[in-house]
């Protein structure tokens, strides 16, 4: 007899069931509560997986069948007694879910992430970079069985479940049941007689082989861009390869900044450019020089912004589409003025406004000040205040 019949309940089989009645309740069952057609169902679907992952297993079921579920989670020492109802599932039929792989996701690699760093000049033309990177793949002279066709063996000393339980007498009828890692398969539940072992991969399944990627950096792309290889990570049996994710990073550069599809420069004008107007030419990202005049008669003042349009960044996907070429002009004044030239200088600018100083007003003297410093000082005196607030804070908690 068997001690509880919850499992078997829950496919809806008899204790003493053959293997071929387990399989097709679980089938029937398992396609109906899956998750991609009941995604409510989500208990249930582990509740098949469960109750199919132990009467399929003969160890786990001798435990179950003597001890119910209490000695199965007795013998998993606290750790995972049960495997992924998903991993179940797509052990049952052999992949994902009709064939759709997205569901296979727990049984996935790891995505792999490469930085990539590019200049502002390959993201507005676009490029190709070669990339080259060392990854595990499968073993192309075994196809990743590790040894020759048929030399692969269940374990014996586990049954194929990668798992041994051991069963120690604690006292008068008090058995423990611990379960750990077989150790002749190491887990795998299979194993391959040495004389077999595949000559290239040593029974490894998967070899380090070295891969190129060609990376097409395409117009308009931006900083921290994912550039996806898709199932290009490290391959392992029964396992879906993760992802190669290249992770663009933008380097500075010493005329242009980007601000999103706009590019932002400086420049510099002496006094006479900005008074008197001025040519000047700038040389694009890929290339190209383009002239801006400032015509006689306008003053450029220092500050001021202008902008050229679509010479800006490409925008991405639209590569003909550019954003703007701001441009922010630094006018630099001149130390001195000869004091000979300044009548005629004066009559070239807008008249001053005439000062009337009132009596007894106090002649004082204009002192130099570097704002830099200025704010230096202020933050020294606010570390310092900080620290005596602080002492005093304490003081008023204990309060
Ligand atoms: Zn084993
Ligand atoms: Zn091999």
């Amino acid at each position: 007899m068997v001690k509880e019949t919850t499992f078997y309940d829950v496919l809806g089989v008899k204790p003493g069931c053959t293997q071929d009645d387990l399989k097709k309740a679980y089938r029937k069952l398992a396609l109906k509560y899956h998750p991609d057609k009941n995604p409510n169902e989500g208990e249930k679907f582990k509740q098949i997986s469960q109750a199919y992952e132990v009467l399929s297993n003969p160890e786990k079921k001798r435990i179950y069948d003597q001890g119910g579920e209490q000695a199965l989670k007795e013998g998993g020492g606290g750790g995972n007694v049960f495997s992924s109802p998903l991993d179940i599932f797509d052990m049952f039929f052999g992949g994902g879910f009709g064939g759709r792989s997205g569901r296979r996701r727990e049984r996935r690699g790891q995505d792999v992430i490469h930085q990539l760093s590019v200049s502002l000049e390959e993201l507005y033309k676009g490029t190709v970079r070669k990339l080259a990177l060392q990854k595990n793949v499968i073993c192309d002279k075994c196809e990743g069985i590790g040894g020759k066709k048929g030399s692969v063996e269940q374990c014996t000393t586990c049954h194929g479940s990668g798992m041994q339980v051991q069963i120690q007498q604690l006292g008068p009828g008090m058995l423990q049941h611990l379960q750990s890692i077989c150790v002749d398969c190491k887990g795998q539940g299979d194993r391959i007689n040495p004389r077999d072992r595949c000559k290239q991969c040593g029974g490894r399944k998967t070899i380090r082989d070295r891969k190129i990627l060609e990376v097409h950096v395409d117009p308009g792309m931006v900083h921290n861009q994912k550039i996806v290889f898709t199932g290009e990570g490290d391959q392992e049996p029964d396992y879906e390869p993760g992802d190669i994710v290249i992770l663009l990073e933008e380097k500075e550069h010493e005329v242009f900044k980007r601000s999103r599809h706009d590019l932002i420069m400086r420049m510099q004008l002496e006094l006479v450019e900005a008074l008197c107007g001025f040519q000047k030419v700038i040389r694009t990202l890929d290339g190209r020089d383009l002239v801006i005049t400032s015509y006689p008669g306008t003053v450029v003042k220092h500050g001021d912004l202008k902008c050229i349009l679509n010479e800006g960044m490409p925008i991405y996907k639209d590569p003909f589409t550019h954003g703007r070429l701001i441009i922010q002009f630094v006018v630099n004044f001149p130390k001195s003025v000869d004091p000979s030239v300044i009548p005629t200088l004066e009559q070239c600018l807008p008249p001053r406004e005439e000062v009337i100083i009132p009596e007894g007003a106090e002649d004082c003297s204009l002192m130099d000040l570097d704002p830099e410093q200025e704010v230096r000082r202020r933050e020294q005196r606010q570390a310092y205040e900080e620290d005596e607030g602080g002492s005093s804070g304490v003081q008023c908690a204990t309060n």
